[in-house]
């Protein structure tokens, strides 16, 4: 499972891109590989079409140990060497129009000062960031805004060929969907998706895997998760992603340095997890894919992890088949001691909670949630990143051995330092509430981040007999459970014991601008995500709408919360954060009550009343005063480059990380690099071709 980027960490600390250019920018264009200082750190590589892309930093790197730094390099070199098959996953001409379009690109030497030349770059731009031609959000194919004809000069003058159903498909409407969700169609035949052969349906892929049976049914194999499935001659076969099989040129490429990695493993069991995937990728065994998930989540002691294999099945209409990607992790010491702080007193904050006693657990365990620093992502985690991945899938592994949650650190720090603080100060209510968010705001959202996942989920218990909330709370259980969280961290962060525990220096400083960047996201900034007149729809905005709207109503006899009305401008101040911090747990306590009793009515009429419905007014007023922000919904990363030195003897000596200069070197380096496959890897014969 992997958690793509919260809207809620963008807006509750107000720092979103902004789109001037640096002064300086034009002269590091002239060098493609620059050092940065984490002083002079620029976040900012570009903005185009919907997409800004950012860099990140790898705080730290210095103090590990050369051979830990060999295996982070190791790691991400293995990543990047299966770059290529998340584009032919994503769909069969990918390659093939990449490898034809970078090849205009790079040897075009006619005008470009033209609007044309700007569309084509743009467009190349897109398709790098989305691995394919189809959007990576959307999963629309991405319109090219020049003609057919002006590509066909392209390739002509650089002698370039590009024909066929590769050069139509950008033009066209055939294949427009990636992933089509669509009820009542054929969701396979109608996906341009690779995972198939263009003739296969919903019910071969149903039909195929009802054969299948796992020797052991309690510990079901993850059939069609590393192959493309095929029919030829009306027979359905697997093409299983391995050695010698399809995507083998590439695979080959990621065992020789998952077996360098091996080499310089930090402990027994992370080898001997390392010795299981390379077996897989050897072999496209799935009990092997087990083995290895099995001794991958028992191997918690390094300071190193990562993830690498066909992991994520959203890009499968059925869910099958999984995408190739890899994310390279460092441990966060700093940030982990924090957590473990947590977790180790988890006891004491379900003790001290509001709950009723009954909805109390005697012994509670924390959830164990990592923070990593990331070194290096690949595959379908990059150019755009997940910030939080929780592994292995796979049902009965998640309870027989348990699974590994982290946060990607580095990547939430980077989203955070990358624009101008402008529309934090549109929305502030006052200059206190500004310098308390600058100052402390990213400590705040880190800590109610940390208190979320580690103290909230694992809080409170069920009434005997009571069944599971997606049975009771039915399509309001995920908004309950995550609001339910959400109040745990907010009743912990404007209280003494944090600085107790050594976690703030300022426990009233943090918990107000913890509490300031909560209501203005769950009032405001938010709803600029929304067009107006919707609803709010996804689960954790209704859970910051019903959170805030329930204690702004609640503290109205108080004047807990504030509405101010200035210049025509709406502002909520919070006057009592005493007295909004006991409201936060009443709410709390109430909607432990509607979990542990499993009270669907009560859990209806508070997200509905609360969550759900916008204010009109209001909603327009926000939009307006945005639109002097012009940030892109998107974000993506360019990754750090780790370029080794050797000594005579062509050891490396030392790894120093760099940052790419831009976008399109990063983009052009990696497809030389790591170009490892064909542009076609599956071939159909006539007969069984799509009509
Ligand atoms: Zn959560």
């Amino acid at each position: 499972m992997k958690l793509k980027v919260a809207l809620g960490i963008i807006a509750i600390t107000g720092s979103l891109w902004s789109c001037k250019t640096d002064t300086n920018e034009a002269d590091k264009l002239n060098e493609d590989l620059i050092e940065m200082s984490s002083e002079n750190f620029d976040y900012k590589v570009e903005q185009f079409a919907d997409i800004k892309l950012l860099r990140y930093q790898i705080p730290g790197w210095e103090n590990l140990a050369l051979k830990e730094q060999k295996l982070v390099y190791y790691l991400t070199q293995a990543g990047l060497s299966g770059r290529d098959i998340i584009w032919d996953q994503n769909y069969r001409h990918n390659l093939t129009i990449r490898k034809a379009l970078e090849n205009v690109y790079s040897n075009y030497n006619g005008d470009k000062t033209t609007e044309d030349w700007k569309a084509f770059n743009k467009y190349l731009k897109r398709l790098w960031f989305s691995n394919g031609i189809h959007h990576h959000y959307s999963n629309d194919k991405i319109k090219p805004e020049f003609s057919s004809e002006y590509l066909k000069t392209l390739l002509a003058q650089t002698n370039t060929t590009l024909e066929g159903e590769a050069f139509e498909v950008l033009f066209n409407e055939m294949d427009a969907k990636k992933v089509n969700q669509a009820k009542g169609v054929d969701n396979v035949f109608e996906s341009a998706v690779n995972f198939y052969g263009t003739n296969v349906t919903n019910a071969d892929v149903e039909n195929f895997y009802a054969q299948k049976k796992s020797p052991n049914p309690e510990k079901p194999l993850s059939f069609g998760l590393n192959s493309k499935l095929v029919k030829e001659g009306g027979v359905l076969k697997e093409r299983v992603y391995k050695s010698g099989g399809l995507y083998g040129e590439a695979i080959d490429e990621i065992v020789k340095w998952l077996a360098l990695a091996q080499g310089v493993a930090e402990n027994k069991a992370q080898g001997d997890a390392l010795g299981l995937l390379i077996q897989y990728y050897k072999t496209g065994d799935l009990q092997t894919w087990d083995d290895y998930n099995v001794a991958w989540t028992a191997a918690t002691d390094g300071n190193i992890d990562y993830i690498n294999s066909f992991i994520e099945v959203y890009n499968d209409p059925l869910g099958y088949r999984g995408s190739y990607e890899t994310v390279v992790q460092i441990k966060d010491f700093d940030m982990s001691a924090k957590m473990a702080v947590l977790s180790e007193n988890a006891q004491w904050f379900e003790d001290n909670s509001p709950l009723m006693d009954a909805h109390k657990k005697e012994t509670v365990v924390g959830v164990t949630y990592k923070v990593v620093t990331v070194a290096g992502e690949a595959g379908d985690a990059s150019p755009s990143t997940p910030i939080g991945v929780n592994l292995p899938n796979a049902n009965w592994i998640r309870a027989a051995v348990g699974s590994k949650s982290v946060s990607l650190g580095n990547i939430i720090n980077a989203y955070n330092n990358a624009g101008s603080s402008g529309r934090l100060g549109e929305f502030v209510h006052d200059e206190e509430e500004h310098e308390l968010e600058k100052a402390h705001g990213q400590l705040a959202d880190k800590l109610h981040t940390a208190l979320h996942e580690v103290i909230g989920h694992a809080s409170g218990q069920l009434n005997p007999g009571v069944g599971e909330t997606k049975e009771t709370l039915k399509n309001y259980a995920s908004t309950l459970e995550e609001g339910r969280a959400d109040l745990v961290g907010l009743y912990y962060l404007f209280n003494p014991k944090l600085q107790e525990l050594g976690l703030v220096q300022d426990w009233e400083a943090v918990g107000k601008a913890a509490f300031d960047g909560y209501i203005r996201n769950g009032l405001m900034t938010q709803l600029i995500r929304l067009n107006l007149g919707d609803d709010v729809e996804e689960a954790h905005m209704r859970n910051r709408q019903w959170v805030s709207a329930w204690a702004f109503e609640k503290g109205k006899a108080d004047n807990v919360i504030e509405k101010v009305t200035r210049d025509g401008k709406t502002y909520y101040n919070i006057n009592d954060y005493a007295k909004l911090r006991e409201l936060f747990g009443q709410l709390l306590r109430e909607t432990q009550r509607i979990k542990s009793e499993g009270d669907f009515n009560a859990v209806e009429a508070l997200v509905e009343g609360y969550g759900v419905k916008v204010n009109q007014t209001l909603h327009a007023e926000v939009l307006e005063r945005n639109k002097q922000f012009t940030s892109a919904p998107y974000s993506g990363f360019v990754n750090p480059v780790l370029v080794p030195e050797m000594d005579e003897a062509g050891e490396i000596n030392s790894i120093k990380v760099m940052q790419p200069s831009s976008f399109e070197y990063q983009m052009l380096n990696y497809s030389n690099t790591f170009g490892f496959l064909p542009a076609v890897n599956y071939k159909e014969v006539a007969t069984d071709i799509k009509l």
